[in-house]
């Protein structure tokens, strides 16, 4: 991370260490001084979890849209979706995790089969 910088924990714009408002969407920032580990640590912290959760949202479902033609890639998105929920993104997860169970059992049950007959 670079250390002149920080994170927008509104929208993530990086900007300079002393910004007090994000020059992008106008919030109000943590100071770098202060109470150091409840401040800037614990915000960047919190971006870096809601990136990471992104990132499990979007291959889990990507898995879950595949596991309609290849139940078995069903898996990855039951295991990102406990990923999510284990980032306290509960709902999301939990969202992802039942969609993802309906499509493997789809998936098992021909419906590439009814699809790519239907073509
Ligand atoms: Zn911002």
């Amino acid at each position: 991370m670079d250390q002149g910088t920080k994170i927008c924990p509104n929208c993530g714009t990086k900007m300079t260490i002393n910004a007090e408002v994000c020059p992008k969407c106008g919030a109000m920032q943590a100071q770098p001084m202060g109470s150091y580990a409840t401040g800037p640590a614990s915000v960047q912290e919190q971006v870096q979890s809601r990136k990471r959760v992104g990132m499990f949202l979007l291959w889990g479902w990507l898995s879950a849209v595949a596991s309609l033609f290849i139940p078995i890639i069903g898996i990855a998105s039951i295991v990102l979706g406990v990923l999510t929920i284990r980032n306290k993104h509960v709902s999301a997860g939990v969202v992802l995790i039942v969609v993802a169970a309906i499509f493997i059992f789809l998936g098992m049950t021909g419906f590439a089969e009814g699809f790519f007959g239907a073509l």
